[in-house]
């Protein structure tokens, strides 16, 4: 039996636009195949087994043809993957050849839906601050591409100079000046605004405006290239005023924020909030160790243990799964204490209805032995639950007079990147001495020298020793040790205060 595909639009540039609908599909996909203009902070959704095929051209290099794309979904629907995602940007059916790839999916009688997205002319333009529409400037909006077929009938410039609406050109960046010159010759207003939206939606996003006459000169100054959005029409005098995404206090910050572990970055989230752009690297993907007599014989003896110490969030979900294949559930737990390392961790418990009944801040051995001093006795039996290295070095540490066991439920391996461009940052965040060390495994000499021109933010005094242990300098570090106080240092950097 074949799979399904599924065709989702992945909106046009920042991950928060795509849909519920989407997101759920990516979670469950086997398969991911995307596209150059995707973020590849999506496919951070992604399941652990699931692949990745990426089709998408990088400037320099030759595109791979529509018809080999087409293969790819056809094939890959059919070595018996269940669901096989097509992510491409903005709205699969608005340019970007959704249809045709429907169509070869129909005539291989693979089962396909789709998922619409919120399209960059609509969606990247209300970032720019354009609204497609408006009551006093225009009743209807025009989608146009600037790149045909080849030997297809050029655009009847008549008609659309004719149109009262506002024109949105995609795909035309090369072909601006031909179609500002075509649209005043064939009797459009030459002091019609228009504006081209370049990376739209994105942190790294540029607006430049003018009139059909000044338009091609200021988009030359600024050097503004592909992917860009070209609007003419009245409505972009209202940029003025709708602006918002131009005016976040972190927008056109491009940060880069070296991790040590997987999963959810509270410090990217707010990163993001503020208008900035969070490159997490080097990725790190989590897999899960499936050792079933260990998870048995651990499983069995769960109720000799009085506590369990949960290292991460993951650790949680997995020993949850792996309670839940053994045939228990939460009950089984009943009288064992439950200490969770980090709010996370505590706030996983608390999606699965179970209460920490103590929060550790960090995983750091001096910590954990200072919180637990006063319950572990002579021979208490404590379960640690968490990822391979981090169990096997707290069993060897915490010493004392408890009874350590290690569950290891996972390990964190370095994700298959693509290219990765340190010129993009200005500013690199340390977050942790791990993510010093963590990044500088991974750059080379060259990237290595690189780092030393960039802005390196440090969370705290032992952060900052890795650093400079590293021959590094820092640039500066945040007061109190925490995510919100480097959120601060952000802020200050880019000349604005904290928002209260
Ligand atoms: N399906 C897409 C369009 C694909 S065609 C959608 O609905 O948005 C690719 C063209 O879309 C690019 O050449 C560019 O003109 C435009 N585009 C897509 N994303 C963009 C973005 N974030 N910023 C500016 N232009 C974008």
């Amino acid at each position: 039996m074949s799979g399904k595909v599924v065709l989702i639009g992945a909106g046009p540039g920042e991950a928060g636009l795509l849909t519920v609908k989407a997101l759920e599909f990516l979670r469950q996909a086997d398969v991911i195949v995307y596209d150059r203009l995707v973020d590849p902070v999506l496919l951070q959704e992604r399941k652990q087994d699931c692949d990745l095929i990426y089709v998408g051209k990088e400037p320099s290099h030759h595109p791979i043809p529509q018809a080999e794309i087409e293969q790819i979904l056809v094939n890959q629907a059919k070595l018996n993957k269940k669901l096989v995602i097509r992510l491409k940007s903005g709205d699969p059916y608005v340019f970007g050849r959704g249809g045709e790839e429907g169509e070869a999916l129909y005539a291989a009688g693979i089962p396909f839906e789709v998922v619409p997205g919120v399209t960059s002319a609509i969606g990247g333009l209300a970032y720019a601050g354009i609204p497609v529409t408006h009551r006093d400037f225009a009743s209807s909006f025009h989608v146009i591409t600037g790149h045909l077929k080849e030997g297809s009938d050029p655009l009847d410039w008549t008609s659309l100079a004719r149109l009262e609406g506002t024109l949105i050109f995609l795909m035309g960046m090369t072909q601006l000046p031909s179609i500002c010159t075509n649209l005043i010759q064939h009797g459009r207003r030459p002091d019609t605004a228009a504006a081209v939206v370049e990376w739209a939606s994105r942190s790294r996003q540029r607006t430049v405006t003018g009139d059909l006459t000044t338009i091609c000169g200021k988009v030359a100054e600024e050097k503004i290239g592909a992917p860009g959005l070209i609007v003419v029409g009245d409505v972009v005098k209202l940029r003025d005023k709708l602006n918002f995404f131009e005016r976040a206090p972190l927008f056109r910050k491009h940060i880069l924020l070296p991790r040590a572990r997987a999963g959810r970055s509270e410090l990217a989230a707010k990163i993001t909030a503020l208008g900035g752009e969070v490159t997490l690297y080097p990725g790190i993907r989590i897999e899960k160790l499936h050792d079933p007599a260990q998870m048995n014989a651990i499983m069995a003896s769960l109720p000799e243990y009085e506590e369990i110490l949960f290292t991460s969030a993951e650790a949680v979900s997995l020993f949850i799964e792996a309670l839940l294949d053994y045939g228990k559930d939460n009950r089984t737990l009943s009288g064992i204490r439950l200490t969770a390392i980090g709010k996370q961790t505590k706030e996983k418990l608390r999606e699965y209805g179970l209460a920490a009944d103590s929060l550790i801040a960090r995983r750091s051995v001096e910590i954990i032995r200072q919180a637990c001093a006063g319950n572990w006795q002579q021979g208490t039996k404590v379960l640690l639950a968490g990822s391979a290295k981090h169990t096997a070095q707290l069993a060897e540490e915490l010493g004392g007079d408890a009874e350590f066991a290690a569950l290891p439920l996972y390990r964190e391996a370095l994700e298959a990147e693509r290219p990765f461009d340190l010129n993009r940052y200005d500013i690199v965040c340390f977050s942790s001495s791990a993510s010093v060390d963590h990044l500088l495994s991974v750059l080379s000499r060259e990237e290595q020298a690189l780092l030393r021109s960039k802005k390196l933010l440090s969370i705290g005094p032992m952060t900052s020793r890795t650093i400079r242990e590293k021959g590094l300098d820092v640039y500066r570090e945040a007061e109190a040790a925490l995510p919100d106080s480097l959120i601060e240092l952000l802020l200050e950097e880019a000349g604005e205060v904290m928002p209260t």
